[in-house]
């Protein structure tokens, strides 16, 4: 995997974790934040790090903000300042920006503004676990942004047959990319292939149609 460019600004809890991960990953980090002891914090943990004002225009501009295939705005409390950092980075060109929202009108503006992802940690990964605890059947979750995923479900009575006839695609809107049977692993099943009982089946598809799914096999 190519090693990437990556800006993260904020360095609270939530951009330091971003920062550090990156770096530990092989990508390049550089790391900013109004505040000096939190550079401070990370500047043996990433590639460069520096005390910046991301509001300012003409600093982001002379860190070659453009320059980043990633920028990620970690600034969550300060609404007005992770605007701010946003906007200026899309205007200045960087061609991906994920920023941080701390609630839904804040999600809101940004995404009115141009960020490329808004994500609000603490509410996503809430709604992660309640899914994981409410769904016994659901083995794993893999989520794609915001309205797709791919999950684990286990086969029942409910879906009997082959893949054809159950007809998940047309009934549910959700794809089976494979089928874990007895440790084997079958990718891309074929539409022949008969479900057995305790078959994990992979699906991929909208959020809200898998639990559609998943509620009717109870
Ligand atoms: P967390 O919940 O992840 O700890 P916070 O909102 O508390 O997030 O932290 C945000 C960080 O962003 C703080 O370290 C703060 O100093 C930094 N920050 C706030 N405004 C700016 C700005 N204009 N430019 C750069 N960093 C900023």
């Amino acid at each position: 995997m190519k090693s990437k460019q990556c800006l993260v600004i904020g360095l609270g809890r939530f951009g330091t974790a971003v920062a550090t991960t990156l770096y530990e990953m092989g990508h390049e980090v550089v790391a900013v934040d109004t505040n000096e002891d939190n550079v401070e914090n990370v500047t043996n943990l990433v590639t460069h790090a520096a005390v910046l004002d991301a509001t300012e225009e003409r600093a982001l501009k002379a860190i070659g903000v453009a320059d980043f295939d990633v920028v990620v705005v970690g600034i969550g409390t300060d609404v007005q300042a992770a605007i701010l950092a946003t906007m200026n980075a899309k205007s200045l060109g960087a061609p991906y920006v994920v920023t941080k929202a701390i609630d839904e009108m804040a999600r809101r503006v940004l995404e009115r503004i141009g960020a490329d992802l808004v994500i609000r940690p603490e509410h996503d990964s809430g709604v992660r676990i309640a899914r994981q605890i409410a769904t016994p059947n659901l083995v794993d979750t893999l989520d794609l942004g915001s309205d797709h995923a791919i999950v684990e479900l286990e086969a029942n009575e409910r879906i009997r047959g082959n893949l054809r006839d159950v007809n998940l695609t047309g009934r549910f809107g959700v794809q089976v990319i494979a089928i874990k049977r007895g440790g084997k692993v079958e990718i891309s099943p074929r539409a022949e292939e008969e479900l057995r009982a305790h078959d994990k089946l992979v699906v991929i598809g909208l959020a809200h149609a898998i639990d559609d799914l998943r509620r009717y096999l109870g």
